[in-house]
């Protein structure tokens, strides 16, 4: 049962920590504060400091924003994005699928900068009254029967009444939870993004939409923003960056890589990225297909910390904000109990988000193929996308929509 304390009006509270202040974290805050969970973000990062590229929120998971009453608070910041167009080395055309159907109001699945979409999913937590406090990285976790609580780096210790880890695919509250708990798997590629501001390219690439190239030596996309600019990742096939790699590599010097990668595929690549502010550079993608325990005693996860996908999935950011739609009406339905609404959200969650990272892990490795599989490679795809990953085929995916069951105000 809960530990409900008494707030100065003499109301009853109940109290998480979360673990987190990427996607998952503030939204799980916001979700968990309509049904009445007062919640404390921890974020390791201090504010305004944080990687990564680009990548797009599917209609499944733009409904989680709206069931949280958080889109209107970053619709700003995103593109829409309707469908992927697939696209050979020679340019030639491969294939397209729609992004699933828009919500009820038309807005389609938007695509943000990661960092960008997490500080305004974090201020609006902040704004709501919810305390979110930057650069406080979580060393400890502890469990008792009546609490759970949390040790920070500088050796405070906070106490809830449980602990959400909200902390990624490299989760520490993963392994307080289980020490057994697998690591990451490394998939093979590095993932590299900028953007390429005011260019003519933006033009000649369908908008509203990612151009995918499935290059002779690296998988390329692009989508145009509707203010002329175009951002754009690189995934390249090869063993993990090391630290001194990383260490001894300028940005100059990346570019000057993505530009050899290329140089011999048609389409506007070498140019966009040798005129591009670089945004991500080598960060090595992994992926996490099961993690036996999500929950134990007072302390559960949820996000990438326990079903991370491929970034071909499309679907990390979205399985994060459904998870935190459906954590917070599992706390809600459990009426105090935390282990029936930690084995509830299991069960409404493991086999969706596995299929998910699974599908992710398929796609994936079509962007290492080997020379035989990559001549053949334009022809195969081609059936692919005629016939077997089609928006109809990946309705399941999209057209979810997570409920809070409860009616919610935004203050
Ligand atoms: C740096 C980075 C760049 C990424 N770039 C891309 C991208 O370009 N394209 C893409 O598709 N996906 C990217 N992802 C993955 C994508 O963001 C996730 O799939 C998705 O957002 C899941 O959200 P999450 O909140 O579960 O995890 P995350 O977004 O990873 O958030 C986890 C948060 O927890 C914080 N944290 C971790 N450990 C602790 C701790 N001990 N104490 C306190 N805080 C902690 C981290 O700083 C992070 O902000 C990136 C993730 C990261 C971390």
């Amino acid at each position: 049962m809960f530990v409900c304390r008494k707030t100065c009006r003499g109301e009853l509270t109940v109290r998480a920590i979360i673990v987190g202040g990427g996607i998952a974290g503030s939204a799980s805050a916001m979700a968990l504060q309509a049904v009445g969970v007062e919640s404390t973000v921890l974020e390791a990062r201090p504010e305004g400091v944080g990687a990564g590229s680009w990548f797009t929120v599917a209609p499944n998971g733009v409904a989680a924003l709206q069931e949280i009453g958080a889109l209107e608070a970053v619709r700003a910041i995103g593109v829409p994005t309707r469908s992927n167009i697939m696209v050979g080395a020679t340019g030639a055309a491969i294939g397209s699928v729609g992004l699933g159907r828009p919500l009820s109001d038309g807005t389609p699945a938007l695509s943000f900068r990661r960092p960008e979409l997490a500080a305004a999913l974090n201020a609006e937590a902040v704004r709501r009254g919810i305390d979110v406090r930057y650069a406080s990285q979580v060393s400890a976790v502890r469990t008792t029967s009546t609490s759970a609580s949390v040790v920070l780096a500088g050796g405070e210790e906070l106490e809830a009444d449980f602990v959400l880890g909200a902390d990624g695919i490299h989760s520490l509250v993963r392994r307080c939870i289980d020490p057994h708990a697998p690591s990451a798997r490394y998939l093979g590629l590095a993932n590299f993004g900028g953007i390429t501001r005011n260019t003519r390219h933006s033009a000649t690439l369908q908008p509203e939409a990612w151009t995918f190239v499935f290059g002779r030596r690296a998988f390329f996309g692009a989508l145009p923003t509707p203010e002329g600019d175009v951002v754009w990742f690189v995934n390249e096939p090869r063993p993990p960056i090391s630290r001194s790699e990383r260490a001894a590599t300028t940005d100059a010097d990346w570019v000057s890589h993505l530009q050899g990668l290329a140089a011999s595929d048609a389409g506007p690549f070498a140019d966009l990225i040798g005129a591009s502010e670089l945004q991500l550079a080598g960060d090595s993608t992994f992926d996490l297909p099961r993690v036996p325990m999500w929950s134990r005693g007072r302390l559960a996860l949820i996000g990438d910390s326990i079903h991370a996908p491929s970034p071909s999935s499309g679907q990390g950011a979205s399985m994060a904000l459904e998870d935190a739609v459906v954590m917070a009406a599992c706390i809600d339905e459990s009426r105090g109990a935390l282990s029936a609404a930690f084995a509830a959200f299991e069960s409404r969650r493991r086999r969706r988000v596995e299929k998910i990272v699974a599908q992710g892990a398929r796609s994936s490795s079509t962007k290492t193929p080997g020379p035989v599989a990559r001549r053949v490679q334009d022809h195969i795809l081609r059936l692919v996308f005629r016939h077997i990953v089609t928006e109809k085929s990946q309705a399941w995916v999209f057209d979810y929509r997570p409920r809070l069951h409860t009616a919610h105000r935004t203050p």
